[in-house]
């Protein structure tokens, strides 16, 4: 086998064999594989993805670029974020089985109620945005994320002072103790996510992302009956470096509540990360958009946990006619009052 052509099963960082061993190392999360285990895993995955492959199909919109899969060609033949007509297509590019998702708790019914609840709070909003017709286009699709999971290890080790003050009276003594240290410890950093789309409103979805800890199945295409799901257009390889800070400064944070010794004079100082597990993975949201005045504008619901966030066109033709009326109503109070 070639090594240029494997990746890791874990993190898909590139695979060198190391002799000393027998083995097969990750050149960036050192995990070690033999070589029939890397075997039979790339084999099992290309298989499960052709099997994905075969399950779905998916539009790509040619007005918005969205990317999307679906488990069968729905009636409902329009893109989900501009509404443009759309061709569904069975071949669907660099497509691949994600590993894990948070089923929708949410129903279609649940989510209008949750929006007609919501937009209420707010007058002036253009007639068609809380139209029946409207809330039919509200859309359940499953957001794709690069997520990892992370263990590092901390070792500190040396000698450093414990500095303690008591007061007497209007003295104040301090007392300092030197120390010897040595402390260790493994962390444990589960569910970094990263949006893996450049097609949604990632601020927007960020506001309502889930908590997946301990509610991620393992995915099945049967979860995707009735919903459609965003494909990844940003590649694992480019969101590894934001993972790997965000882990870095969760270790970091750690091991800086280790100990609280001053004049800290060190043998060993270490933080390492061992290894790091990627998966892509699926998350439930409703969604509903609408065009008003050549702009987007996007709600989204948690299709789990029932939150929402969205942006509220203004129609100033309705607000002003609003104002109006307010005004004469007010006058014509005016002038009974003055009358009478
Ligand atoms: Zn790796
Ligand atoms: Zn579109």
């Amino acid at each position: 086998m070639s090594s240029a052509i494997h990746k890791c099963p874990s993190c898909g960082g590139n695979l060198v064999f190391d002799a000393s061993v027998n083995k097969v190392t990750c050149g960036a999360c050192h995990s070690q594989f033999s070589v029939s285990e890397i075997e039979s895993f790339h084999e099992k995955k290309t298989l499960k993805d052709a099997q994905y492959k075969a399950q779905t199909h998916g539009y790509h919109c040619q007005n918005c670029g969205a990317e999307v899969v679906t488990e069968t060609e729905t009636s409902s033949a329009f893109c989900y974020y501009c509404h443009s007509p759309v061709l569904f297509t069975d071949k669907m590019m660099g497509n691949y089985e994600p590993d894990y998702i948070l089923p929708f708790k949410i129903t279609k019914e649940q989510a209008k109620t949750i929006f007609s609840k919501w937009i209420k709070k707010y007058k002036s909003v253009p007639k068609g945005f809380a139209s029946h017709d409207h809330l039919e286009k509200i859309t359940g699709i499953y957001i794709p994320y690069w997520m990892s999971d992370a263990s590092a290890s901390i070792y500190k080790s040396g000698i450093g002072d414990l500095v303690t003050m008591k007061r007497k009276g209007d003295k104040v003594y301090t007392t300092t103790k030197r120390f010897r240290f040595q402390h260790s410890c493994i962390v444990n950093i589960a569910h970094v996510k990263t949006i893996a789309s450049d097609k949604v409103d990632q601020a927007l979805i960020n506001s309502v992302e889930s908590n997946t800890k301990g509610k991620l199945e393992d995915f099945s295409t049967a979860y995707l009956s009735g919903y459609f799901s965003q494909r990844y257009t940003i590649l694992r390889e480019d969101v590894r470096k934001t993972h790997e800070d965000v882990i870095q400064r969760c270790v970091r944070g750690v091991a800086d509540e280790l100990h609280y010794y001053e004049n800290v004079q060190y043998d060993r100082d270490e933080e390492v990360i061992d290894s790091i597990k990627w998966s892509y993975v699926l998350l439930p949201m409703w969604i509903l958009t609408y065009n008003f005045k050549d702009k987007v504008y996007v709600y989204a619901l948690n299709g789990e946990s029932g939150e929402s966030f969205g942006e509220i066109p203004i129609d100033y033709s309705r607000k002003f006619l609003r104002f109006v009326i307010t005004f004469v109503i007010i006058l014509a109070a005016l002038l009974f009052l003055f009358n009478h």
